[in-house]
């Protein structure tokens, strides 16, 4: 059998020698297919690429009539060259014109052949074009033929991707994997990023696709399994605390495949047709992207992501290539393209050279892009396919804003961004120059801006910013990006350098706010059919005690001689902040007992996030010092709408009259108290429902660094006592209106308040 398969390994041999000529692309692309017809003793062989505008233009020839080369084309699905590019499958046929399909073009003279067989030119996942030999007699191509037809068409992939046919396609087409496209997903992390493809566990490329010595290939091949499936055992072995954030399920998936019998025949397959293990890996992955990228079926499509994950890592086995892009090979504008990544993995990119992140998996709250706000760059969530569709190196621009990706941009479109982005940055200098103004409103209220923060790498934004305190310090977040659950010393570490960091600025510490969406990918998963009306934040810290009063202790030893605010998440009724405030005192009394040194002053609150709290009002402000609104979770759940569910995030609108009414009862409530008061979900960052918490009394708000510019700008030009008229107003009616955004727009706009 492996005499036989002497042909395919001489032909890649001779390929070989070709593709290291210093010639032209289309002398290069002559020369193969004059080799390709020679070995396969084919009276033709032709190279069709697949243009920008889904036609198939034939780039070469051996056999056919020259002159119809960049000549003759045909869309997508047309002919049987059309049907292999289309269903990504190779075609062999003795009487290729008694095919249904069949159609033919009178240039190339191709109508005395009559056998016929075609394979497609892929590479990752996608049809770059198609490879046909054909003969005049009748024939049947073996299966070791249509094999080492498809083997010969990686060489050409790697041609196509290079981009070196493009200097050779006819003028004003591009070829299709070069060309320009537009993508869209979510928009997460606002910005504009221009920069050039970094692949995050970038693919493997191959230098070496032939073999020297097949035995050898198949003991390296051997090798590189071992290898892999005993990592995944240990990964699995470690159960539930599997390291890197993978979950068991993926891992069992991957143990599966690492032994599935078909996928290692074919691996063996293609080493004995005279690849190099690594190249036989890529092309029998190849084939399975090319045949489950067509389905829909989201199960099929996260298995092969499964099997993919898998077939990269065989190859970083076999090639010993590092799995993270060194610092070196990073280029000063880098945009992180990947599938899915964790927040601890962005962090160890260097921050200097990162322009963005896109993702095909995690949306606006996500892990990851927490992070992405935090450092200030722009991401977009949830780009379908993204990551087969770039190349190392290719020309990204990301609106994170819009959640558009451009990918190898035209210069109009390039030039359009780049002037966005100068427009952004001119903007932010203007914001820049505010931030000493005092922020009151025109007709003089005070309004206090804060800050929301949850990293180290968050504290600069106090000083750039000049926000008045830390309004709401997400403690969860030194958790979740964490590799392991944060011992109390390390907690106390991170509240101590935020507060020796910042020495004149008040933080609001909450206590861990987990469960939910919020995950530690450390700790077991309760399995819970509506996790965000499940076991989470304060109940676990009540039901666990031991944790909260960790996490309580670390903050009281932090804040020693100073002032400290500390606040508890997802309260729902009067006696949990009993229970909270309880376990407090006890934490002082431990301390005490100790010697320890307490804070100088310590405030308690609680976040307004459950509806229940609305009506309880006159039971729980009495009981704290402070409390802050989480619109957030308050929308969520007052309209009983995820707000991680892309169906209904947006289907309610925070501004409808029934939630500015919710809102209102709480300012109305906590002046009768005498409680301050300050809301720190995502609506205090945006001008225009900033402009309406005003309007309903609210006087402090707390968001995101990047927001504190453009809710000052606005505040600065808006007249207080008048949106609170008009929205007084709009409240009193009873319209049945969902909204009053278009209202309160046209308002804004006619009083010439910026949003
Ligand atoms: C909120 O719910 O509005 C909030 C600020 O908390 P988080 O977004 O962390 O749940
Ligand atoms: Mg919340």
């Amino acid at each position: 059998m492996r005499s036989a398969l002497g042909g395919p390994r001489l032909l890649l041999r001779r390929l070989r020698e070709v593709m290291a000529d210093p010639v032209s692309a289309q002398v290069r692309l002559d020369k193969i297919v004059v080799h390709i017809a020679s070995n396969m003793v084919a009276e033709v062989c032709s190279v069709y690429v697949l243009r920008d505008d889904s036609r198939l233009e034939l780039f070469a020839t051996e056999g056919l009539n020259r002159e119809a080369v960049h000549l003759t084309t045909m869309r997508s699905g047309e002919g049987l060259v059309g049907r292999i590019a289309e269903t990504a499958e190779a075609l062999a046929l003795s009487d290729a014109q008694s095919h249904p399909a069949f159609s033919y073009k009178p240039e190339t003279g191709e109508e005395i052949y009559q056998s016929f067989l075609g394979v497609p030119i892929l590479r990752g996942g996608s049809t770059l074009g198609v490879l046909v030999v054909q003969n005049k007699a009748r024939r049947t191509y073996s299966e070791e033929e249509v094999e080492a037809l498809e083997t010969t068409a990686m060489v050409l992939a790697e041609m196509v991707a290079t981009g070196e046919l493009q200097s050779i396609a006819r003028p004003g087409a591009e070829i299709a994997n070069r060309r320009h496209m537009s993508l869209h997903g979510i928009a997460v992390a606002d910005g504009v990023g221009l920069g050039h493809v970094v692949l995050h566990e970038p693919r493997v490329t191959i230098k070496q696709l032939i073999a020297e010595d097949p035995a050898r290939e198949e003991a390296r091949l051997d090798a590189a399994l071992e290898s892999v499936r005993h990592n995944i055992d240990l990964l699995v072995d470690r159960g539930n605390a599997a390291g890197a954030g993978e979950h068991r399920e993926v891992l069992e998936t991957f143990r599966m495949f690492a032994h599935d019998r078909g996928w290692l025949r074919r691996l063996r397959e293609a080493i004995g047709s005279g690849l190099t293990a690594e190249a036989a890996v890529e092309r029998v992955q190849n084939d399975a992207r090319a045949k489950l990228a067509r389905r829909t079926d989201p199960y099929l499509r996260e298995r092969l992501h499964d099997l993919d994950d898998l077939a990269n890592r065989l190859l970083h086995e076999l090639t010993g290539e590092s799995f993270v892009v060194s610092h070196e090979q990073m280029p000063d504008n880098a945009i992180i393209v990947a599938r899915a990544m964790g927040p601890a993995a962005l962090l160890d990119y260097d921050r200097k050279k990162l322009r963005g992140l896109v993702l095909e998996d995690g949306g606006a709250s996500s892990h990851v892009a927490i992070v992405a706000r935090a450092i200030g760059i722009p991401m977009v969530g949830d780009v379908t396919n993204v990551t087969d569709l770039v190349e190392t190196g290719d020309a990204i621009i990301i609106d994170g804003s819009t959640g558009d990706v451009e990918l190898r941009p035209q210069p109009d479109v390039q030039s359009a961004y780049a002037e966005k982005a100068r427009l952004r940055a001119r903007r932010q200098e203007q914001y820049h120059k505010l931030r000493d103004v005092p922020c009151v409103t025109k007709d003089g209220v005070k309004i206090g801006l804060h800050m929301n923060a949850g990293l180290l790498i968050d504290l600069p934004h106090v000083a750039e910013t000049r926000a008045q305190s830390i309004g709401l310090f997400r403690t969860e977040l030194q958790f979740m990006v964490a590799a392991q659950f944060p011992r109390g010393e390390q907690q106390y570490q991170l509240y101590k350098s935020v507060m020796d960091a910042l020495p004149d600025t008040p933080v609001t510490f909450r206590t861990l706010d987990i469960g939910g969406d919020k995950i530690l990918p450390y700790m077991s998963r309760l399995e819970e059919d509506n996790p965000a009306l499940g076991w989470r934040a304060i109940r676990i810290g009540l039901d666990r005690p031991g944790l909260l009063r960790t996490q309580l202790r670390a903050m009281l030893r932090a804040g020693a001689g100073r002032d400290l605010r500390i606040m508890f998440p997802m309260v729902a009724t009067a006696s949990e902040i009993d229970a909270a405030k309880d376990l407090t005192m006890r934490e002082i009394m431990h301390l005490t007992r100790h010697g320890y040194e307490l804070p100088r002053d310590l405030k308690l609150g609680i976040m307004i996030e459950v509806p229940s709290v609305l009506f309880a009002l006159d039971e729980i402000l009495p009981r704290v010092d402070f409390v802050s609104v989480g619109s957030n979770d308050l929308t969520q759940y007052l309209f009983a709408a995820d707000r991680d569910n892309k169906r209904v995030a947006t289907r309610f609108d925070p501004l409808s009259p029934s939630m500015l009414r919710a809102l209102k009862t709480i300012t109305d409530k906590a002046a009768v108290h005498g409680t301050s008061v300050t809301l720190c979900g995502e609506m205090g960052g945006k001008p225009l429902d900033a402009l309406a918490l005003i309007g309903i009394g609210y006087r402090n708000l707390s968001m995101s660094p990047a927001s504190l510019g453009p809710v000052k700008a606005m505040l600065l030009a808006l007249d207080a006592g008048e949106a609170q008229a008009f929205i007084a107003d709009k409240l009193a009616g009873t319209s049945g209106a969902d909204s009053i955004r278009e209202d309160l727009r046209s308002f804004a706009e006619a009083k010439g308040v910026p949003l």
